[in-house]
């Protein structure tokens, strides 16, 4: 079994790089992936660990798409076997980081207009090696007691519409699909079902559109892919020969039910998988 797509602590993951190896070894995985939101800073780390524990180790990243979606959708674009210094990746997923300290930084301002003040360096600190994001200031303001919850501070605050939200920067789908193949990776769509076409038939359109703009392929395999959906992906992927993939979205501690490797429970990516895109993504680097 293989898991391609996980976090560690360079983003929203509570494992660092290192950790992520020595679990996936444990479980007895043949290959992992390191996909953290928006950066590449773990890869490193990553690979060597991989050497060093004998785990197959894919270097990645998965990267938010501005883009319209229905039903409050979201897209995520994988980039599998990409080089950390390759193309303009590592630059762009910088910018991207500081726009989202200038980001906390208006939202640490609405905050303190409306009377539950925190500060720059509390964030910091919350976000360690991540980047940071909306989860780390509604862990502070829970710890402050100005919440009860996680969920009250998106609920009252951070949600979109409420008094603290902000947008962030994001990359549009066409930059970030150059900007994966430009680093020498397959760019592959993470977790369809979550875009949230209410049919298959808008998932199919949408990928089929993707697939123009340099997409090498889709999440088959994924925790909360239902097997009827992942049945209708396989056959459109059978169809037009695109890439596939399958990973737990494993995030250690920070999200308790997602295990990595079997993700809720059932979750098996064949290790053939992995050899497929192995063997895709060298085929086009010799082209
Ligand atoms: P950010 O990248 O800073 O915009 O934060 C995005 C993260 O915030 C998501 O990955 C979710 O974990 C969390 N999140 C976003 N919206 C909500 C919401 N309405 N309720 C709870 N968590 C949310
Ligand atoms: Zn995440
Ligand atoms: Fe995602
Ligand atoms: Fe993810």
């Amino acid at each position: 079994m293989i898991d391609l797509h996980m976090h560690s602590n360079f983003s929203d993951g509570s494992s660092s790089p290192t950790e992520l190896v020595l679990e996936a070894k444990k479980l007895g995985l043949k290959a992992i992936a390191l996909t953290d939101h928006d950066t590449v800073d773990g890869v490193s780390e990553f690979m060597a660990a991989g050497k060093k524990y004998g785990v197959i180790t894919v270097p990645g990243v998965e990267i938010s798409i501005d883009t319209k979606m229905p039903n409050h959708g979201h897209m995520h674009l994988l980039g599998l076997f990409i080089d950390p210094a390759g193309g303009e990746l590592k630059s762009t997923l910088d910018y991207l980081r500081e726009q989202r300290n200038l980001r906390a930084e208006k939202i640490i301002r609405k905050l303190t207009e409306l009377n539950v003040p925190i500060t720059l360096d509390e964030l910091l600190e919350e976000a360690g090696e991540g980047s940071i994001g909306r989860p780390h200031v509604a862990k502070i303001l829970v710890r402050k007691g100005a919440v009860g919850s996680i969920q009250e501070a998106f609920d009252v605050y951070l949600a979109k519409g409420k008094p603290a939200y902000m947008d962030k920067v994001k990359l549009g789908e066409e930059d970030g699909l150059k900007l994966i193949r430009e680093a020498g990776g397959l760019a592959i769509l993470a977790h369809p079902h979550l875009m949230n076409y209410d049919d298959f038939a808008g998932v199919r359109e949408r990928i089929l559109q993707l697939r123009e703009k340099g997409l090498d392929g889709f999440e088959v395999y994924y925790s909360t892919l239902s097997q009827e959906f992942s049945r209708q992906l396989r056959e459109l992927a059978d169809e037009y020969g695109f890439a596939v993939s399958g990973g737990s979205d494993y995030h250690g501690v920070n999200k308790e039910n997602i295990r990595m490797g079997v993700g809720l429970g059932d979750l098996q990516v064949p290790d053939t998988v992995y050899s497929d895109l192995k063997a895709r993504w060298e085929k086009a680097a010799v082209a």
